[in-house]
């Protein structure tokens, strides 16, 4: 089994596992109503557990959406939607569940990511360049660079003392749209102003999950940077696995 496999099993493995918990809280919820409680209590924990065996449904159909996608390695666009609201209503607990288990917060969010770009890449997109946004973290600027480049990108002077300069290359050779982000919030007013269909989000284990998250529809590909430095400080990226994410998506006839 490669780890890319393992990386992804993780994730999927976790969020049965988060249902599980939901279904065993719903059979509490159902015993307590049927054995222990006054009438007027047994009617709003019943309206309560109707609402929840609702939620239950929706969110092993979108697992089982997930697994059957993973598993046969093509997609079902029935399962596009069921499939992401799943995944977002499951995620707080599917790293609760996870922590219980002794497993680090961003190999969860890791493996998270990993299965999410399976997602993006099985969708076969294609967009015209304009329509695809790069979106680079502001720590991979230099910490000692004085230039506003999260304003615009055409800002730095391209001294390559960091790798804001090869994002600027990659834009010209591409022309595709670049943004440098501090986060969230930035990164939701150059994806207002760009529009594009197809995001490549290149940040920590946290921003990545967050992002991908609330993006949902659009899709977002997710690539890890490098933080040599610690967090947030002089970080870097594999160059080419960006290139050929840009590569991946545009259509360039
Ligand atoms: S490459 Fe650009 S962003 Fe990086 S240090 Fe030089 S001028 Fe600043």
């Amino acid at each position: 089994m490669s780890s890319e496999i393992a990386g992804k099993r993780l994730f999927v493995g976790l969020l049965a596992g988060s249902l599980a918990v939901l279904i065993v809280f719903i059979a509490a919820i159902w015993y307590l109503s049927e054995h222990r409680m006054y009438t007027y209590q047994r009617t709003i924990l019943g309206l309560g557990g109707m609402l929840a065996l609702a939620i239950l449904l929706l969110t092993a159909l979108g697992v089982g959406g997930l697994v059957l996608i993973l598993w046969k390695r093509k997609t079902f666009p029935f399962f596009h939607s069921i499939t992401n609201i799943a995944i977002n209503l499951l995620f707080p607990l599917t790293l609760q569940v996870g922590k219980l288990l002794g497993i680090k917060e961003d190999k969860i969010k890791d493996s998270f990511i990993e299965v999410n770009n399976q997602l993006v890449i099985m969708k076969k997109i294609r967009v015209r360049p304009g329509e695809l946004l790069v979106l680079a973290p502001h720590c991979l600027q230099y910490n000692g660079c004085p230039y506003k480049i999260t304003k615009d990108i055409h800002n730095c002077k391209q001294c390559g003392q960091c790798q804001v300069a090869d994002f600027l290359k990659l834009k010209e050779e591409f022309a595709v749209n670049v943004a440098v982000v501090t986060g969230g919030t930035l990164a939701r007013k150059y994806v207002k102003e760009f529009g594009p269909k197809t995001v490549i989000a290149i940040a920590c284990e946290r921003d990545l999950t967050s992002g991908i998250l609330d993006s949902y529809p659009l899709p977002v590909y997710g690539i890890l940077n490098d933080r040599p430095n610690g967090p947030c400080q002089d970080t870097r990226v594999e160059l080419e696995n960006v290139r050929s994410a840009v590569l991946r998506f545009i259509d360039r006839r």
